[in-house]
C-alpha cells in the first residue's frame, strides 16, 4: 500500500483503543502489556514518571491524589486536574493518553504515524469535539477525521454484515448513551438520527450501586469522602459480578470492622429503575427523528461496556420487542469502526464501494429578539440547522436590527432544542459592526456549514455588494488558544516518561519479542538474556546506560532477524 498509514482511535472514558487498517479488515492492536483495551486513566508513580492505562488504573484507589480517570467528561471546559501538585486540563490528559495509543500502532506496524481517526460521541458539542481535536495535536496526531461512536460502530457491524437492512446502535458505555439508527442499502451506510444522553452511563450504575450499599449501612455516610473509592470499587465490582450470576457479594474493612454486602437483581433494579427509563427517550427521539417505527428495524445491535448488564439488556428486549445483537464485541466495537474509517481515509480497494453518511445530533442556531404585544423580547433561539440533517450541509437565514441606529450587532452562536436560548449550549459569539440606520434596515445574512467532523463554520454578509465574511467564533467558552497548546506542548514534552514506556525502548522490547516467539531452542533462550539484560539496563532508569545497551541489543537481533516473517 503506497498510502501512509492512518490509525483508528477510540478515545473512551472508561477504555480506549487502537486499530489498524490491514489487509483488507480493521483489527485492534495490543498495547504493550498485551491487551487491545487500554484504561483510560493517567497518574504519575512515586517518582514522578507519568503512568498510562492498567499501571495507572491500579493505582486509583490507593493514591487517588496521584491519578486521574474519567477526564473525558471535562473535554472543552476549564477543569483543571490535579496530579499531585500539578494541573492538568483534559486535553492534556487525554493527550498523554494518545500519545501511548499512537506508539502502541506505531510498535506494531513498525513505522512512524501521524494521521489519525478518532472517535467522539455523537452528542459530543463543537466545543467538546475541538478540545478532541487539541488532544490531537498536543500528541503529535493530526486529527483527519472525528467519526461519531455509534456511527462507528454500525460501520464496523456494517461491514461484517453487508446487505441491505436497517438497524439501531445502542451504545451504553461509562459515561455516555449514543443511540443510531441505520439504513443499509448497496453498500451505503447511512447515519438516519442520532440521539442519547452525555450523563448516562455504565458509572451511573455503579453509583446507584453505591447508594445501595450505604442505604444498607447508614453508618458508614459519616466517613464517606474517605472511603468513597474504595466504596465506588466494590460497587464496580458487584456489578460486574452480578452480568454473570444472580447474587453477588462485597466486603470492606473499616475501622477494625468488617461490612459486607450480598446483592441481587431485584435490590440492583429497584434502584437502577431511574436509570433505565432514561434509556428510552434517547431511542423515542431517534426513532421518531428518523421517521422509523419500531416495526421498521431489522435488529438492535448492543456496543459499550455497560450493555453487559443483564438488566440493560432486558430493559432493551422489551423496548423493541425482540432480543438485541451482539454480535461485535461491545468494548472493540467502536475502535474497529474507527479503523475501517481509517481504510476508507487510506482509500483502501476494500472499502472503495463503502459509502458513509451521517447526521448532526442537534440543532444549531442563534439568538434573536422577537417583537411581540409591542414590545422587544430578546433570548430567543432561531435553528439554522435542524438535528438530524445530513452532513456535510450549509444553510443560510437572514436577520435585521432593531434598533434605530444600532452600530453593531452580537451574534451568539448556539447548540440545543430549547426555544429559549437559555436551555440551550453557548458555543461562541462574535461582533458585527453594521452602518447606523434605522431598525429592520439593516439585513444580515448567516450561513452555517458543518462539515462531516462535525465541525461549525459561521459566515455572514450584508446584504448585496458587500463581500462575506468568514468569521472566526471568538470568545468560544473552554477553548484553549494558540498560546495555550504550544505551552502545553512544551510542557508535555517535558514530562518524566519512565524509560520502558518511551517509543524507541518499547520498539525495541516489541521487536525482541516478536524473534522471540518465532525462535525456537538455544536461539530463543539466547534472545531471552538479551532482552532480559536491556529490561534490567531500562529499570536502571539512567539514560546513558540505557542507550547504550539498546544499541547492542539492536545489533544482536538484527543477527537473528533475517528469514523473520515481517
Ligand atoms: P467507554 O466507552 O466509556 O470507555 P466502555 O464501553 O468500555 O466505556 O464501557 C465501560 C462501562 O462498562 C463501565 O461503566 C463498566 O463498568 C461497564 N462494564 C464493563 N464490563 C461490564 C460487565 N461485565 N458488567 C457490567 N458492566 C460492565
Ligand atoms: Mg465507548
Amino acid at each position: 500500500m503506497t498510502h501512509k498509514h492512518v490509525i483508528g482511535i477510540d478515545l473512551g472514558t472508561t477504555n480506549s483503543a487502537v486499530s489498524l487498517w490491514l489487509n483488507g479488515h480493521a483489527q485492534l492492536v495490543a498495547n504493550a502489556q498485551g491487551k487491545l483495551l487500554t484504561p483510560s486513566v493517567v497518574g504519575l508513580d512515586d517518582s514522578g514518571n507519568i503512568l498510562i492505562g492498567e499501571s495507572a488504573r491500579q493505582r486509583l484507589q490507593s493514591h487517588p491524589h496521584l491519578t486521574q480517570a474519567s477526564f473525558k467528561r471535562y473535554m472543552g471546559s476549564e477543569a483543571q486536574l490535579m496530579l499531585g501538585t500539578q494541573r492538568f486540563r483534559a486535553e492534556e490528559l487525554s493527550a498523554l493518553l494518545l500519545r501511548q495509543l499512537k506508539q502502541d500502532a506505531e510498535s506494531a506496524l513498525g513505522e512512524h504515524v501521524h494521521d489519525a481517526v478518532i472517535t467522539v460521541p455523537a452528542y459530543f458539542n463543537e466545543i467538546q469535539r475541538r478540545a478532541v481535536k487539541t488532544a490531537g495535536e498536543l500528541a503529535g496526531l493530526n486529527v483527519v477525521r472525528l467519526l461519531n461512536e455509534p456511527t462507528a460502530a454500525s460501520l464496523a457491524f456494517g461491514l461484517l454484515e453487508n446487505r441491505e437492512q436497517k438497524y439501531l446502535t445502542f451504545d451504553l458505555g461509562g459515561g455516555t448513551f449514543d443511540v443510531s439508527i441505520i439504513d443499509m442499502f448497496e453498500g451505503v451506510v447511512e447515519v438516519r438520527a442520532s440521539s442519547g444522553d452525555v450523563m448516562l452511563g455504565g458509572d451511573d450504575f455503579t453509583e446507584a450501586i453505591c447508594q445501595w450499599m450505604l442505604d444498607q449501612h447508614p453508618a458508614l455516610r459519616q466517613r464517606l469522602p474517605e472511603l468513597k473509592p474504595a466504596l465506588h470499587a466494590q460497587a464496580e465490582q458487584l456489578k460486574c459480578a452480578l452480568s454473570s450470576g444472580n447474587s453477588a457479594s462485597a466486603a470492606l474493612e473499616w475501622q477494625g470492622q468488617t461490612w459486607r454486602w450480598t446483592l441481587d437483581e431485584a435490590a440492583l433494579a429497584e434502584y437502577c429503575r431511574p436509570l433505565l427509563e432514561r434509556l428510552q427517550q434517547p431511542v423515542q427521539q431517534a426513532l421518531h427523528d428518523a421517521r422509523f417505527s419500531l416495526h421498521d428495524l431489522d435488529h438492535v445491535l448492543l456496543v459499550g461496556g455497560a450493555t453487559r448488564m443483564p438488566l440493560v439488556r432486558q430493559t432493551v428486549a422489551r423496548l423493541f420487542g425482540r432480543f438485541p445483537r451482539h454480535d461485535l464485541n461491545p468494548d472493540e466495537a467502536v475502535a474497529l469502526g474507527a479503523g475501517v474509517q481509517a481504510g476508507m481515509v487510506m482509500a483502501d480497494v476494500a472499502v472503495e464501494d463503502i459509502v458513509l453518511t451521517d447526521v448532526m445530533p442537534f440543532s444549531l442556531g442563534v439568538e434573536v429578539v422577537k417583537q411581540q404585544y409591542g414590545q422587544i423580547e430578546d433570548g430567543f433561539f432561531l435553528p439554522l440547522i435542524e438535528r438530524n440533517t445530513f452532513l456535510p450541509v450549509s444553510k443560510m437565514k437572514s436577520v435585521s436590527t432593531v434598533y434605530n441606529n444600532q452600530s453593531q450587532v452580537e451574534l451568539k452562536v448556539y447548540q440545543g432544542e430549547g426555544r429559549r436560548v437559555k436551555d440551550n449550549i453557548l458555543l461562541g459569539e462574535m461582533t458585527v459592526s453594521v452602518p447606523p440606520r434605522p431598525a429592520g434596515e439593516v439585513s444580515l445574512e448567516i450561513r452555517f456549514t458543518y462539515t462531516l467532523d462535525g465541525l461549525l463554520e459561521v459566515e455572514c454578509s450584508q446584504g448585496e455588494g458587500v463581500e462575506a465574511a468568514r468569521l472566526v467564533i471568538e470568545k468560544t467558552p473552554g477553548q484553549m488558544s494558540e498560546q495555550q497548546i504550544a505551552e502545553s506542548l512544551q510542557r508535555l514534552a517535558a514530562l518524566k516518561q519512565h524509560p520502558r514506556d518511551r517509543a524507541e525502548n518499547r520498539a525495541l522490547l516489541a521487536r525482541g519479542a516478536k524473534l522471540y516467539s518465532f525462535l525456537l531452542g538455544d536461539e530463543r533462550a539466547w534472545v531471552d538474556e538479551v532482552m532480559s539484560a536491556f529490561e534490567h539496563a531500562l529499570d536502571s532508569q539512567d539514560a546513558r546506560i540505557i542507550s547504550q545497551m539498546r544499541e547492542q541489543v539492536e545489533q544482536a537481533l538484527s543477527r537473528f532477524e533475517n528469514g523473520v516473517p515481517q
